[in-house]
């Protein structure tokens, strides 16, 4: 029998998901954000279950033929755009939109010439201080993009730093919106939580990422809480329990020290599937449905559950380390970390299963 971890995926929530932030972006449409392999959840799964997505936007020029591939006909949007002169005719091509962030970028599109004309976003650093142009050189950018043959329609973009946080969005949006009065075009602000904290972002497209996945863009407000349903679950089964006496300690290094006479189980999940290394005694993990913590230092292949509390657990007992019952939002917070980066961590080494 092989190891019992398994991702099961539930593209029913996956949908739904997409239909809840619908609900909260009034009547923008959105582009389904499924870059880093849908956030790890499989590209192709999540383009057929975001079906109903306007459009989808990622960032490696494989990923975007493998969509057209699968049969996606809607836009697709380039978040960092091209690379070199190069790719240029392959987002002619594919019928890719670029962002275009930077003044290479500008001058690649200015010298290129393509059978057909490539739509771009061009992107403003309203603060970030990642990618994108001063907002005022909006404005003589937008003409030199105008006056390319190899530019077709050109929106406007940005990206908040703390749509999530305490900052907010009110500098950035009036320092965008100032750049780009008059200017026509489309316009591209909100990321997940810029959708369901400040609705004045969504503008003419959205780009929800983590919601659709079912985790919460926010550290004070929980996915269920926001409509939100687990897509991803990670699961996997006790293989060996040990009962410690008091003193004993647990896995490498010894940083836990049992401090009454515990029982253990011993779970087929490790950071070779993606589970975080740096995830502290006392990260959250559901047995046998079940809310207990971990022990000791998560190693390659196993970790470490407290049964204690759970005496009919035993070999064969289910575990979830995040998904349906218990968030990877949760986790994640106890690990140091975001959900994000649980997800888009998840180990090709696991199995996949889908659930409708
Ligand atoms: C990843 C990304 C998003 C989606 O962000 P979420 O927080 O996952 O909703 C939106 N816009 C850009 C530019 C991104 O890179």
């Amino acid at each position: 029998m092989a190891r019992p971890i398994r991702a099961i995926f539930d593209t029913g929530a996956l949908a739904g998901n997409l239909a809840a932030v619908r609900a909260r972006a009034g009547g923008a449409r959105l582009w389904a954000v499924v870059k880093a392999n849908a956030y790890g959840h499989g590209l192709a799964r999540a383009a057929r279950a975001l079906a109903a997505a306007d459009g989808f936007a990622l960032l490696d020029l494989d990923e975007a033929a493998r969509l057209r591939d699968l049969g996606v006909t809607k836009p697709i949007l380039m978040l960092e755009g091209f690379f070199a002169p190069a790719d240029l005719p392959d987002f002619a091509a594919l019928g890719l939109t670029a962002v275009v962030h930077s003044d290479e970028q500008i001058a690649m599109l200015e010298r290129a010439r393509l059978p057909r004309p490539v739509a771009v976003f061009l992107k403003l650093n309203t603060g970030m201080n990642r990618l994108g142009l001063a907002p005022e050189r909006c404005g003589a950018a937008c003409e030199r993009l105008r006056a390319a043959p190899a530019v077709g329609a050109v929106g406007f973009m940005t990206h908040f730093a703390d749509a999530d946080g305490p900052a907010g969005v009110a500098e950035p949006l009036a320092r965008f919106e100032r750049a780009t009065a008059g200017l026509p075009g489309e316009r591209t602000l909100a990321n997940s939580a810029a959708i369901l904290r400040y609705p004045q972002t969504v503008a003419d497209w959205a780009r929800p990422g983590i919601a659709l996945y079912g985790c919460s863009p926010f550290a004070d407000e929980e996915a269920g809480g926001l409509g939100l349903r687990p897509v991803m679950t990670l699961a996997s089964e006790i293989i060996a329990v040990r009962d410690l006496a008091p003193g004993d300690r647990v896995g490498y290094g010894g940083t836990f020290t049992a401090p009454a006479a515990m029982r253990v189980g011993i779970v087929a999940c490790g950071y070779a599937d993606g589970y975080p290394r740096h995830a502290p005694s006392g990260t959250p993990i559901l047995v046998d449905g079940q809310r207990t913590g971990t022990v000791g230092r998560v190693s390659m292949d196993m970790l470490v559950a407290d049964l204690t509390a759970i005496p009919g657990a035993g070999v064969g007992s289910r575990v979830t380390l995040w998904g349906e019952g218990l968030s990877c939002d949760a986790v994640a917070a106890a690990a140091g970390t975001v959900s994000y980066e649980l997800l888009c961590a998840l180990a090709a080494r696991v199995p996949q299963v889908e659930r409708a």
